[in-house]
């Protein structure tokens, strides 16, 4: 026989995390939107970890890598040094270089 009182706590429940969850849904959406439109304008929405200068997307043959506009810094997502390595070395950091200067 179930309780009232634990049938009224658990609806409750379910809805603070019905609530929580469209929220986090809503703040993510929004996030993807932000950052599809800095990718159609060729910037990120990133801000570079080690200055307040902006990352900036740029390919080293297919792999798409950020720079900071300010301190020049490189950063990769996950997987991309993987795709570099797969890369000419020599030829990457040259490439790398002129896209800098
Ligand atoms: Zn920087």
């Amino acid at each position: 026989m179930s309780n009232p009182l634990d049938e009224r706590r658990q609806g409750l429940e379910n809805e603070y995390f019905h609530r929580k969850n469209q929220e986090a849904i809503a703040k993510l959406r929004e996030k993807m939107r932000v950052a599809a439109q800095a990718k159609e304008a060729g910037t990120s929405s990133m801000k570079c970890p080690r200055c307040d200068g902006t990352l900036k997307e740029i390919f080293i043959e297919t792999v798409p890598i950020d720079t900071c506009d300010k301190c020049a810094g490189v950063w990769l997502d996950s997987g991309e040094m993987e795709k570099l390595t797969q890369t000419d070395i020599a030829r990457w950091f040259r490439r790398l270089w002129n896209k800098m200067e």
